[in-house]
Formats: C-alpha cells, structure tokens, sequence
C-alpha cells in the first residue's frame, strides 16, 4: 500500500512528520508521498510560494526512507484537486492500494473538497486524530465505508474509512508563521535545516 499525505506545508513541520512516519509503519507502507498543494481551493493562499515550500520539504525529509515528495500538484496547472492527484497516482500505481492520509481537521471539512465522495472510489482514507479537533457526527456516507479493522485495508482497493491515532503534538504551520513574525524561536517544532531556510530566504516576517 502506498501513503498519500496532501498539505500546504507552509512550512512543513513536526506535526506533519512525525504523524507521516507513524502511519508509514502502522499500515506498513511502502512509502508515504507527501504532496504539497499547489493552490488550495479551500483556504488561504500560501505565504511561502510553491518551489519554497518543496525546498523545505526536501530538506526535511532527505535522509528519512520511506517518505518522499510528489510535485504532480505543482506541475498542473489550476486549482490543486486531491481527487484528481488520486486518480494520477492509480494509473502510476496499477492495483496498489492508495491510502490517503488526512488530521482531523481535514476531515470535518471534507465534504466542501470537489468530488469528495469519488476520493473514497480511488483510495481508503485514514484519518489521523489531531489535538484541538474532535470529530463530528458521522454521516451515513462515511457510517457505511467504516472499519475497525485496519487489515481490511491492505483487503480491498479503495472505499475504507479508518481513524488512527498518531502521537498529539499540537504544532500548527499557522502557530510558525505567527511565531517568526512576532520574532520567537520556532526550535523543535520543525527541522533546524528548515528554520535556518526560513531565516535565509526570511519568510514569514509578517503577519
Ligand atoms: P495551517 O496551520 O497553515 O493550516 P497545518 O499545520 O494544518 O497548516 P497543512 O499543511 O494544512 O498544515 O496540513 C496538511 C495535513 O496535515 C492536514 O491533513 C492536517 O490535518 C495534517 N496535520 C497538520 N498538522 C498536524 C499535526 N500536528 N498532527 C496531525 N496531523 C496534522
């Protein structure tokens, strides 16, 4: 099974890594493909521009097997359509599994992301608890594709809905940028090679 882990990555940090790392083992993926979004239709422009933040997310994953980065949404032109990088990675995957990885947070706006109901059609989706979200009532559409059972993923293409619980770090890419900007040390919520980038190419100076 292959990991999918979509975000803005603005910047890449612990919360992100650490979670992508536990899942890789937990479900015994393959890999992890993180993706970082090229223009999210759901929320706030990116502050760092897309070529930055896959800079920083190469500094932080080099040396880490086992994750690696998927430009396809930086390569495509328009909005970036999580449904449409799953149906890229099928073809490239063959019969594969797909396993797209989303935090709570994601989850409880799901449904607003285009074609929610047709990501379900190409990859399971795990979502992994993050501290501050707690889910809401779940709806028949997602009672129904539910499973305690995390071996039924590697069982069936796609169609699964899993909750995971992955270590509660309460790091937020939004709680970065307000740090650098009120000019408080951001140490060990991210890699030290992706502050000192931060620093070089002074991101994140302003509100
Ligand atoms: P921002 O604060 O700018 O909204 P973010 O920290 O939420 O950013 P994103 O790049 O938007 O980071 O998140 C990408 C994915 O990672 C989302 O599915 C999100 O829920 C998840 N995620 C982010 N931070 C954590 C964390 N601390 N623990 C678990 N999952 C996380």
């Amino acid at each position: 099974m292959i990991g999918i882990f979509g975000g803005t990555f603005d910047p890449v940090h612990y919360g992100h890594l650490r979670s992508a790392l536990e899942v890789k083992d937990i479900f015994g993926l393959r890999e992890v493909r993180l993706v970082p979004s090229a223009q999210p239709p759901h929320r706030q422009q990116p502050v760092a521009t897309a070529l930055m933040r896959l800079d920083m997310l190469q500094l932080a994953i080099e040396h880490q097997p086992g994750l690696c980065i998927d430009a396809c949404e930086l390569e495509r032109a328009g909005p970036s359509y999580m449904v449409d990088t799953l149906k890229l990675l099928q073809l490239e995957f063959n019969a594969e599994p797909l396993v797209l990885f989303i935090g709570s947070d994601a989850f409880n706006q799901l449904t607003t992301w285009y074609q929610w109901q047709q990501l379900f059609d190409t990859a399971h989706v795990v979502v992994m608890t993050r501290p501050g979200y707690k889910i809401e009532q779940l709806d028949t559409f997602f009672t129904a594709r539910l499973t305690n059972d995390r071996t039924e993923l590697a069982q069936n293409s796609a169609g699964k809905l899993y909750f995971q619980q992955v270590s509660q770090l309460d790091i937020s890419a939004t709680s970065i940028r307000n740090m650098i900007a009120e000019q408080q040390n951001p140490g060990f919520l991210l890699p030290d090679k992706v502050i000192a980038y931060i620093r070089q190419h002074q991101l994140y100076l302003r509100h």
